[in-house]
């Protein structure tokens, strides 16, 4: 079975516990206005690989990864667009005794049964926790995503929550309460962790032709963010 890669990371530092090899898999149905990997969201193109002489690639990075307490990590574009392939790699770094995370948005196409059962944490990319917002950043519907975390939920797999804040977007005190309620809704959160919003995605959007959606918004304040974050979500990550 053949999967599409957009590129590989050998040394990511942030898309879970320890030092990761970050595999960022090609399509993406969301179209997030924050979105500061647009080159990753067209299905099209993208490196065409089967899942175990990916595997392969990856275990070459095992003594980095190995010594970190890290592993290998699924992020996107959204890896749920390629059910089959994901859990087929997932199993195979499994089976190997490597540790999985899955960084998503959770907006797939189910088989999360497959996926779960080979994934040891979720980074679960929250947009927003009110349909209506959800839709108006993402342009799609929120119900893709309540599916798959009614899977975690069951399949009880540990979850790291990430939430952009971008000012003026979701960086307001009532939506961040409002935040903090449905973050205490979810199953198994460990982490949550509130990334600012920032402006690398800008020279992709011209590069791609496109424009910016948040061109005129400025990147937010990492300080602030961390404020935010201690205020709202110190409790979860002590
Ligand atoms: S889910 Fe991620 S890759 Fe997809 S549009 Fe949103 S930010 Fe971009």
């Amino acid at each position: 079975m053949t999967g599409y890669i957009h590129s590989l990371e050998s040394m990511g530092l942030v898309d879970g516990p320890g030092v990761r090899c970050v595999v960022f898999l090609q399509g993406c149905p969301l179209r997030c206005l924050y979105c500061h990997n647009p080159d990753t969201q067209t299905a099209e193109g993208g490196e065409a690989v089967e899942p175990e002489a990916l595997v392969r690639r990856l275990l070459r990075f095992r003594p980095y990864f190995d010594r970190s307490g890290g592993g290998v990590t699924f992020s996107g574009g959204e890896p749920l667009l390629q059910p089959e392939f994901l859990a087929e790699c997932l199993a195979w770094l499994h089976r190997a005794g490597v540790h999985t995370c899955l960084d998503t948005s959770g907006a797939g196409l189910g088989a999360y049964e497959d996926i779960l059962r080979h994934t040891d944490l979720v980074l679960y990319d929250v947009k927003h926790e009110d349909p209506e917002h959800y839709q108006r950043i993402t342009g799609r519907s929120m119900e893709r995503t309540l599916d798959f975390v009614e899977a975690v939920r069951q399949a009880g797999t540990p979850m790291w929550v990430r939430h952009v804040v971008v000012p003026g977007l979701t960086d307001q005190e009532v939506h961040l309460a409002a935040l903090r309620r449905y973050v205490d809704t979810l199953p198994n959160v460990q982490r949550v962790e509130l990334l600012p919003f920032h402006k690398l995605g800008a020279e992709k959007y011209r590069g791609l032709g496109r424009t910016d959606p948040l061109a005129e918004v400025p990147a937010m304040d990492p300080e602030r963010c961390s404020k935010l974050q201690e205020h709202w979500f110190s409790d979860f990550n002590r």
